[in-house]
């Protein structure tokens, strides 16, 4: 399978499209990257860079010829995206996006693409919470999964073309139904966004605790929750409001489930206290052997008289 495109054209050239540009001028995956985004600032930094081989800040010109469409933009402006491309686009052109819910950007981009063009939804499962063109890195997305959903009647050989792309960066990838992504992504990546957001919020409100002991005392547990709860608002804005209904649901559940720790902490119930905490350790086990990150303790953290 040719993994090689003529144009690829980047719509949006933040933490990942940028990383995206990285690894398609690394890897020879295009003769040509034209990068597209909305501001002047973001697109003089993205030249600045050296993402692509053209810079616009239409994205109707950008799609113009090219044979791969990438948006990599906040999911609430997936239809003003795909509005402003929808007549440039070539036909026989693939158009993927890597928004963090799918049902949603469906929604949103499916009415606006024209026959003839290749709509195929994805969701790479990397980043930081670092945002912007300077945040961009090659090998992102190396070893993470890449999940596509696709829509009825997706052209197998487009699908195949895409698959071989995300693999050339390293990525694997699956297929799934777009509300069973959302369902599986509101609890891996959602909820714990916003319980991170949410205990940041928590300790900033307390009135018995001053900020300067929050931060002096952070290495303690909250330090690791505030990388999540320093993501970018916008993104993360979006990904509630598009992802509404799986997103409400695991929060009841974990609702529920809070109770029952409360409730046990309430009556001593050391037993039912230590069966959660013994099976939760199980999980942390099985992500390190599924190759979801290393066994070093505290993450890796480099501490001052370690052994090199
Ligand atoms: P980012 O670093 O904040 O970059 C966003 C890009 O989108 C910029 O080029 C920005 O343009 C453009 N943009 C922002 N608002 C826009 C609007 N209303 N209309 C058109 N363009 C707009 O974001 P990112 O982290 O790369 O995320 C991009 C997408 O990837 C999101 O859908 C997110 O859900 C998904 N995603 C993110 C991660 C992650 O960890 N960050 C992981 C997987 C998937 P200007 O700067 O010119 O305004």
């Amino acid at each position: 399978m040719n993994v090689q495109f003529d144009r690829i054209a980047l719509i949006g050239i933040g933490l990942i499209g940028s990383s995206l540009a990285h690894d398609i001028r690394r890897l020879g995956l295009a003769r040509e990257i034209v990068v597209a985004t909305r501001s002047a600032d973001t697109l003089k930094r993205a030249e600045e860079l050296g993402l692509g081989d053209r810079y616009t800040t239409s994205s109707a010109d950008a799609v113009e010829g090219a044979d791969l469409v990438i948006v990599s933009v906040p999911v609430g402006a997936s239809e003003s995206v795909a509005k402003e491309i929808a007549a440039s686009l070539k036909p026989g052109a693939i158009v993927t996006d890597v928004g963090s819910t799918k049902a949603s950007v469906i929604a949103q981009m499916q009415p606006h693409i024209p026959a003839g063009v290749h709509f195929i939804p994805g969701h790479p499962l990397a980043g930081t919470e670092k945002s912007g063109p300077d945040a961009g890195f090659p090998g992102l997305f190396e070893s993470r999964w890449c999940i596509f959903t696709p829509v009825a009647g997706t052209d197998e050989t487009a699908l195949k073309r895409l698959r071989s792309f995300w693999e050339a960066l390293g990525s694997k990838v699956d297929e799934m139904d777009a509300q069973h992504h959302d369902k599986v992504l509101a609890i891996v990546s959602h909820l714990p966004h916003l319980i991170a957001y949410n205990i940041v919020g928590t300790a900033d409100d307390l009135e018995t605790v001053t900020e300067s002991e929050v931060i002096k005392y952070s290495a303690s547990g909250f330090r690791d929750f505030t990388r999540l709860a320093a993501s970018d608002p916008t993104m993360w804005r979006d990904v509630c409001l598009h992802n509404r209904d799986a997103i409400l649901e695991m929060l009841a559940r974990f609702s529920e489930d809070l109770a029952y720790l409360q409730r046990a902490i309430r009556w001593g119930e050391g037993d039912k206290i230590f069966e959660l905490f013994t099976r939760t350790r199980a999980i942390r086990r099985s992500i390190v052997q599924a190759g979801q990150d290393v066994d070093a303790p505290d993450f890796g953290r480099p501490h001052p008289l370690e052994k090199k």
